[in-house]
């Protein structure tokens, strides 16, 4: 057994206690760096909406999981090289992590060429932080009509790690926020950590690993 059924409560205590509907939140089953038993044991359990920050881990495992469960739902949400775009494009359905310009014009061109695009996340650095992505929150609302308007790309929502030390209800807020007055449908926020508070600031999504697969082993993570 997983920590899918305990997560799940939860999330949905946290929407009722918000006044929320439990529907309305989705929960991204953050597999990076977990032994392929404990995510075939989530979809075992039928789970199908997975999160992976690097796309050569995800490549090398997620073609012939979808083989054996059939559609999964993945999500991008670490930092995207350019010239990985083409590959992310082939196997995501979302990517969260649309942070600067170049990428989006590498997304834009290559979207249309095939004549189609994944669901495009803005990361924005909330906490305005030297070493993370993200573009920042002052500079987001330009960018996302940049990308609306002037590269037609289908950007429906908004991510943010907020920083590690630092409690996250201004980073949620803040985020919320720019969701909102940009009509964004999506707020991918909220870890194993928090992602009770980030349902009470209107998170759509929210993005757990260790608390649903248990502990990331440090020395099993892998580049790309
Ligand atoms: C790893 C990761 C998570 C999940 O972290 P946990 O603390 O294990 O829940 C969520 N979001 C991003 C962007 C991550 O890289």
């Amino acid at each position: 057994m997983s920590g899918l059924a305990e997560v799940s409560a939860r999330i949905e205590r946290a929407a009722r206690a918000a006044g929320r509907d439990p529907a309305s939140v989705s929960l991204i089953a953050v597999s990076k760096v977990q032994p392929l038993a404990r995510i075939e044991a989530v979809l075992d359990e039928g789970h199908r909406i997975f999160g992976e920050n690097r796309v050569q881990e995800a490549q090398g495992r997620w073609p012939a999981l979808r083989d054996r469960y059939g559609a999964i739902d993945l999500h991008l949400i670490g930092p995207l090289q350019t010239n990985k775009v083409k590959a992310a494009m082939d196997l995501f359905n979302t990517i969260q992590s649309v942070d600067r310009t170049r990428l989006a014009v590498k997304i834009a061109t290559e979207a249309q060429a095939r004549g189609a695009c994944p669901d495009l996340y803005i990361q924005v650095n909330t906490g305005e932080e030297q070493q993370k992505a993200g573009i920042a929150p002052g500079e987001a609302d330009a960018f996302i009509a940049r990308c609306r308007e002037e590269m037609d790309l289908p950007v429906t929502g908004v991510m943010a790690i907020p920083p590690a030390d630092e409690p996250p209800e201004s980073h949620f807020d803040l985020l919320a926020q720019i969701a909102e007055r940009n009509g964004m449908s999506a707020v991918s926020m909220g870890m194993s950590a928090d992602f009770e508070a980030a349902i009470a600031y209107g998170a759509t999504s929210v993005r757990v690993g260790s608390a649903l697969f248990g502990a990331r082993d440090p020395s099993a993570i892998t580049g790309g």
